[in-house]
Order: C-alpha cells, then structure tokens, then sequence
C-alpha cells in the first residue's frame, strides 16, 4: 500500500500516473467480484498486460481463422457490437443484409433456383454443422418409418478418418454410429472406392469434406456423387451428401470455380462453411445452405415474427452480436469476386513457394503444397537419419513467435507425423521469407545440438507444440 510521509494514506488526483495510482497497488479482482470499481483506463491496461503474453496471432499458422481484417471492417464491426442478429423486429435490415449473404453464397455454390435455397448464418461451421446433421437424421427417419426399418436401431454417419471433431460431437450428441472411411496415405482423404461398404439403409448421410483439417486435401466429391448416384439406383433407402466446407467453402470458388463439389453434384443437398476461415471474417461466423427447401425438415424451422409477417428461424442459438454477419457483408461487397481471387491467388502461391522451399531442403517429404486449400503440410523424410523430430522443430519455431503444429494423422496413418502450416491472406511473401529463414536456423541448430532430448531405446514422446 502507497503512504506518504506525513498523512499515511496517499490519494489519487487527475494527474496521478497510471502505475502510481492507488488501485495499480494492488492486484487485480480474479475470483470474486471486487468490492470497489476500477478507473476504465486502468481496468483497460492491466488487461491487457495480461494477455501480453499470449501469441501473436499473425504468427499462428496453426489456425485457419482470420486474424486480419480493414481498419474499416473493424469499425464497422466495432459500431454494431449491440446489435441482436436473432431481433429481426428490431433490425430488420441486418436480417435483410444476412438474407443477401445466403444469396450470395448459395450462388457462389451453383444453386439451381437462387429463390430456393433456404440457409442461415451461425456462430461457425460447428453449428451449422450441427444443423445440417439433424436435418440429415430427420429426414431419414421420415424414410425410414415409411420404408419400415427398426427404428430403436442406431443409425450411421459415413465420413473420413479425418474429420473434424464437430462431427464427432454431432454423433454422440444425436446417439449415432460414426462411421470413419479411412484416409487414403495416397489421397489424404476419403477414398471413394471403399466408400460403399460402409453404407447401408441406416445411414444417415455422407459427409465429403472439402479441405481436410489434417492435411488441407479435398474429398473427392464428384467421385462420392457418383458413387451414391449408382448406389441409390438401386434402391429405396437413398443416402445424400452434405458437404463440410468449413475452409474450402469461400476460397474454391474464388480459385478452382471449375471444381465440381457443390451444388452442381446431384447428391449435395447441403453445405457449410466457416466465414471466419478464408471468408476473411474474424472468429464468430459460419453458414449452413440447404439446396432446396424441401431438404430442410420443417421442424427444424422455427417462426418469429418478422414486421407483421414471419420470419423462418434455423440456428441454435438465439442471441448473439450481428456485427460479424455484417463483416462478412462488407468483404463480399468491399472485395467482389476479384478482390477475393486475388487473396486467395495470393494465399495459395505463398503456400506454393513454402513448400518449394522446404522441398528443396531435402529433408521433407511434402503431403500438400498447397494445391487444395492452401496449407503446406509435410513430414520428415524416412530415409534421412535425424537425432530430432518435428517436434523439435515446432519449438524452435516457437522460440520466434512462429506456432506450427506437429501431430500424428488420424487412426491407420497415425505413424505419419506432419507438420502444418496454414497460409491465410495476411503471410505475405516478406513474412513467408522470414519463417523460412528462422525455420531453416531450427534446422541447423537441432543439427549441431549438443543435448539430445530423445532416448535411444524409448519411442519419442509427443511434446512440444501440436495442435
Ligand atoms: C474448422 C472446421 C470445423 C469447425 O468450424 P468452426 O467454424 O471452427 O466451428 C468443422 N469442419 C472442418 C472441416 C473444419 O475445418
């Protein structure tokens, strides 16, 4: 506690430094409710010199979400933080600025009939994938009473081994079988050719992911499409696709508009994505789409009332700030599709250049360089005898701000560790140079390290920086 000479107890005035004040003396509130307020410019500092020693968030390339936006994104985000994105009666234009962002993406998807197609916005891909399953299981179980299956029986999910752990939650949430296609080592995704055996009149739907969290590979969903083509040929029990976008919904069609994973594929009747991945919005923003209406179960549409008429409510969750359903808008109106190809252009040549780079190091073995979303994804050669691991490396990464992450690949190719590092609009090319420099300094010094971390006889242990 402060005392002065005299008096005891000093007081604080107007001109009292920061640091010097009272309140600055003593630590801050953490379990319980302080009994006084704090001054907001001090409440504001010590905040945030409390998060001063998290990461930067520019150097994470472990993330796929954005963590660069225009200065007048941010205001404009910043000036509708108090908007309620589910009080549609209040703010009928932010629900009509929502309305155009689902056209929008559902043209950018090849939706047959723009009018059509019914979707919302979400806090991220987790919900709409979440929605998206439920819709799945409804819409079976309606096929399945009318087929007269055995209802007490669990039904299934197909996807690849290298899901994302939503889908995991989604099954055991609903109580349903996850059933894994394994990853493919030549791939890295769902191989489409065993894809049938895991199928029968109790699933659900199938789940093509488009970019793959592990690896940044694609599905192959035209090859998935026409295997279910063939497959519900011939039979009652019809199995569709969703698509789990989350990365590659908003950077495909700015870069491979000819890939064919959408809605021009017969069986994709639902879609979504993350806009807070390469939609360049900041973390809190997803979207699920529905082809058509029809796809969309009606219980699974709830009705508010919208200015004297009613307004169809999709998402789980009621409140929440508009303001980044209004970021997304301004990207989409401030960028067009040329400003988005060119970040996008951009984002996948400075993968392209990393993993050249690394390649010639000699020492990688590189599993994408980019060429599906881009993320440079790569493991140590199997024939170079190295004292260290990725892990070491990851470390050394880190000792320069720089997180990339080293983990083992999903069940069956679980021996293959990788490192990952994902390329969003703002690694420019400088900034890619300079990882590349201190990446290849972690090399040399885990080269000529005179203590080594690993035991001879014991297996190395997953440590360090994964993800
Ligand atoms: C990121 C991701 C998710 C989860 O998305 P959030 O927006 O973080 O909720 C789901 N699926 C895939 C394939 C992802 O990459």
């Amino acid at each position: 506690m402060l005392y002065d000479n005299k008096n005891g107890k000093v007081k604080d005035s107007y001109d009292t430094p920061l640091f010097g004040t009272l309140a600055a003396d003593s630590p801050i509130p953490k379990n319980k409710i302080g009994e006084q307020p704090l001054e907001p410019r001090l409440a504001y500092q010590l905040i945030k010199d409390e998060l001063m020693n998290e990461g930067n968030a520019r150097l994470n390339l472990a993330t796929f979400c954005q963590t660069f936006m225009e200065e007048e994104a941010v205001k404009l985000m910043s000036e509708t933080l108090e908007k309620n994105a589910i009080d549609k009666t209040e703010y009928p234009q932010t629900a009509e600025i929502e309305q155009r962002c689902i056209q929008i993406i559902s043209n950018l998807w090849n939706a047959p009939g723009e009018q059509d197609t019914i979707g919302t916005s979400t806090v991220g891909s987790s919900e709409a994938c979440m929605l998206a399953g439920m819709a799945m299981k409804f819409r079976w179980r309606k096929r399945a009473e009318q087929l007269g299956l055995d209802l007490t029986k669990k039904p299934n999910l197909v996807i690849s081994s290298g899901y994302q752990v939503c889908w995991e939650k989604f099954c055991v949430y609903w109580d349903i079988e996850l059933r894994q296609v394994p990853m493919d080592a030549d791939c890295m995704s769902m191989c489409p050719d065993s894809l049938l055996t895991y199928i029968d009149e109790y699933t659900i739907g199938v789940v093509g992911i488009l970019g793959i969290t592990y690896t940044g590979k694609f599905d192959d969903l035209e090859a998935i499409d026409q295997v279910l083509s063939q497959y519900n040929e011939t039979t009652e029990h019809k199995v569709y696709i969703h698509v789990d976008a989350a990365s590659g919904g908003l950077f495909v069609p700015f870069v491979k508009p000819e890939l064919r994973w959408d809605f021009r594929l017969k069986n994709v009747i639902s879609i979504n994505c993350s806009g807070h991945k390469y939609g360049l919005v900041y973390p809190g923003i997803g979207w699920a789409l529905w082809k058509h209406r029809e796809y969309l179960p009606q219980e699974l549409i709830f009705e508010v009332d919208y200015l004297g008429g009613k307004m169809p409510t999709i998402a789980i969750n009621f409140s929440r700030s508009a303001s980044q359903i209004i970021g997304q808008y301004y990207n989409f109106i401030r960028l067009g599709r040329e400003g988005y190809r060119r970040i996008q252009q951009k984002t996948q040549d400075v993968a392209h250049y990393l993993a050249d780079r690394l390649e010639k190091t000699g020492r990688f073995r590189i599993y994408n360089d980019g060429s599906d979303l881009p993320v440079v994804c790569y493991a140590l050669k199997e024939n170079v005898k190295l004292e260290w691991t990725l892990y070491d490396l990851s470390d050394r990464l880190l000792m320069r701000g720089w997180q990339i992450p080293t983990y083992p690949l999903p069940a069956r190719l679980e021996n293959i560790i990788i490192q990952r590092i994902v390329c969003r609009a703002d690694l420019n090319y400088d900034m890619a140079g300079l990882l590349m420099n201190d990446l290849l300094e972690g090399i040399q010094e885990l080269d000529n390290a005179a203590v080594l971390v690993h035991g001879k006889k014991t297996e190395p242990k997953v440590y360090g920086f994964t993800h």
